[in-house]
C-alpha cells in the first residue's frame, strides 16, 4: 500500500505523544484505552469528533477514505483514537476489497443467509479459524481470493456446498 497524505491532517508526533501517554496502539504499540474521553495535552473534555477524506493509493487507483480524527475544543490539537484507527482501516479494506473484486462484508452476510447458516458454521465449512465469518463481516478481515471463490461456487452449486457440510459435521435443514 502506497498512501498519500495532504492538507491539514493528523500531526503524527502529537498522535504518537498522545497514545504514549494513554497507552494506546499506534503503529504495533500496546492497547489499553480505547476511547478518549479527556485531551491528554489540556484535560479539557471537550472532544469533537471529525471526519477527513484522506486519498490513499491502491493498485493504481485512487481511494477516497472518510477518516475520523478528534479535535480537542480546549487547546485545538487533534488526535486519532485506537476506535478511530481501527474505523479508517475497516473503510480502507471495503474500498480495497471493491477493487480487488472481492465480495463485501454484506455480500458475505447475504451468501450465509442464503445458505442458511450461522456465522460459526460457516467457520466450520469452509475454514478461516473459528471467528472467520464475524471478523468478514464486521470487516475487520478480508477473505483471502480462495475462500471468496469457494463461496462463490457454493451459491452457484448446492452440491458442492452440501459435500463440504458433510464434510464438517454441520447438519443443514435441507439435508
Ligand atoms: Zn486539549
Amino acid at each position: 500500500m502506497v498512501s498519500k497524505l495532504h492538507g491539514p491532517k493528523y500531526d503524527l508526533t502529537e498522535v504518537k505523544a498522545a497514545a504514549d501517554q494513554l497507552n494506546l496502539e499506534f503503529r504495533g504499540r500496546k492497547v489499553r484505552d480505547t476511547t478518549m474521553t479527556h485531551c491528554v495535552v489540556c484535560k479539557s473534555e471537550d472532544i469533537k469528533c471529525l471526519t477527513a477524506v484522506e486519498t490513499l493509493l491502491y493498485k493504481g487507483n485512487e481511494l477516497q477514505i472518510p477518516l475520523e480524527y478528534s479535535v480537542c475544543n480546549g487547546c485545538g490539537r487533534e488526535f486519532v483514537p485506537k476506535s478511530q484507527i481501527l474505523s479508517g482501516e475497516i473503510a480502507f479494506r471495503k474500498a480495497k476489497k471493491k477493487i480487488d473484486g472481492l465480495l463485501s462484508s454484506e455480500e458475505i452476510s447475504q451468501a450465509r443467509a442464503k445458505l442458511s447458516i450461522s456465522q460459526e458454521q460457516a467457520s466450520r465449512v469452509f475454514g478461516g479459524g473459528k471467528n472467520a465469518f464475524s471478523k468478514y463481516e464486521r470487516g475487520e478481515v478480508s477473505q483471502s481470493v480462495a475462500m471468496d471463490k469457494l463461496i462463490r461456487v457454493c451459491l452457484k452449486h448446492h452440491h458442492v456446498f452440501r459435500e463440504l457440510a458433510l464434510k464438517a459435521g454441520v447438519k443443514l435443514d435441507s439435508s
